[in-house]
């Protein structure tokens, strides 16, 4: 499970033991010099903080401020900062789990090895699966068809890096199509954030459709999961894993199985219809507004392809662009960020640009 903040996407320092086992850890760099690893751009940011996969949380957090991703992952001058979890994070994670609850049931399972951690995934994939089949083809059925937290992933426009998220919800929207949902709870006020946040709320939107099209389309390759990941298709899983997908009526003896059963029944699936954020208020737990997204396929690949590039290396890390240094304000790192005091010598130049001398 992703350790995100509901509300502003970023992922929390603490990550489970599987993370760990299977993905790099985030301050195995923390004693580089910082000012020496962000000139050289010699680095390979996914491989060194990441490992594998990236989470589609980071690529959010990307979204808002790319500096500050990266001293996330580096902390400041070698000391890691820890991210505490406040208040609003912790609401806005447990309306989440509250609004999961509503829908299904969790059961703990203990997992030993990568290959038992994505038997789940697939599990919990082709749980939702079917009951969006089952929802399917209009009417009543169709109205109270919802799924929640359904596992995602895949290499979008098969470029890039690898990348997992979950998706809060999906529904049939009043076409009796597919729409992805993305809850934002709001702690202050019941007012819908800012459109810098807005932005990494419909890249994530979006991102979630790219992969779950990707998926149905089948796109998603069993080659690319096992290579990427490292999967071993032969393994076996445990025993209550097994036991669970016989409670669904699969038989699956390896692990491959387990993933062939799920790439097949995705496709019987239809593509994302449309897009929606609802923002809830943290006080009364009430919904007060959704925004519906238009997808845009050309600038999604183009946002991701430049984010692509600061992940394997090929460009300098960016800040802020100089309109949105207001975000500073609110930023850990505002006192030792090399790129703000960058920025803010080019608002000191173009201050004194404007000057008429008399
Ligand atoms: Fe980004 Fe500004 Fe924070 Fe630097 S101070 S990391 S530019 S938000």
């Amino acid at each position: 499970k992703e350790n995100v903040c509901h509300n502003c996407q970023r992922t929390i320092a603490k990550r489970t033991e599987s993370d760990i086992a299977t993905n790099a850890s985030p301050t195995k760099k923390a004693k580089m010099d910082l000012e020496e690893e962000t000139k050289k751009f010699t680095m390979d940011p996914l491989r060194e903080f990441r490992g594998k996969y990236l989470w589609v949380s980071d690529l959010t957090a990307q979204a808002w401020c790319e500096r500050q991703l990266l001293y996330d992952f580096t902390g400041i001058e070698g000391k890691p900062v820890e991210i505490l979890e406040t208040e609003a994070m912790k609401v806005g994670t447990d309306m989440h789990l509250k609004r999961e609850l509503e829908v299904h049931t969790i059961k703990q399972i203990a997992v030993k090895t990568k290959e038992d951690k994505w038997a789940i995934k697939f599990l919990n994939i082709l749980s939702a699966v079917n009951q969006l089949l089952q929802g399917g083809g209009g009417g009543g059925g169709a109205s109270r068809c919802v799924v929640r937290e359904m596992p995602i992933f895949g290499k979008p426009f098969e470029s890039g890096a690898f990348v997992v998220g979950v998706i809060d919800e999906i529904r049939y929207n009043s076409r009796g199509q597919l729409e992805v949902v993305e809850f934002k709870t709001r702690a202050k006020s019941r007012t819908v954030p800012s459109a810098a946040q807005r932005k990494t709320h419909k890249l994530q939107v979006m991102l979630y459709k790219q992969l779950f099209d990707e998926a149905v389309c089948g796109l998603l390759k069993k080659e690319t999961i096992l290579e990427t990941i490292g999967l071993d298709p032969d393994a076996s899983v445990n025993d209550e894993i097994t036991a669970h997908a016989l409670l669904m009526d699969l038989v699956l003896p390896k692990f491959g199985d387990y993933l062939n059963a799920m790439l097949e029944r995705f496709q019987f699936l239809s593509k994302i219809d449309s897009l929606a954020v609802e923002y809830s208020s943290q006080d009364d737990k009430e919904p007060f507004a959704v925004h519906e997204h238009e997808f845009d396929p050309v600038w999604l690949k183009d946002t991701l392809d430049h984010y692509n590039a600061f992940w394997v290396g090929e460009r300098e890390v960016e800040g802020v662009d100089v309109e949105e240094v207001w975000k500073c304000n609110f930023c850990n790192y505002k006192e030792a960020c090399d790129w703000r005091q960058k920025m803010h010598e080019k608002c000191l130049s173009r201050k004194s640009a404007n000057k008429v001398q008399i």
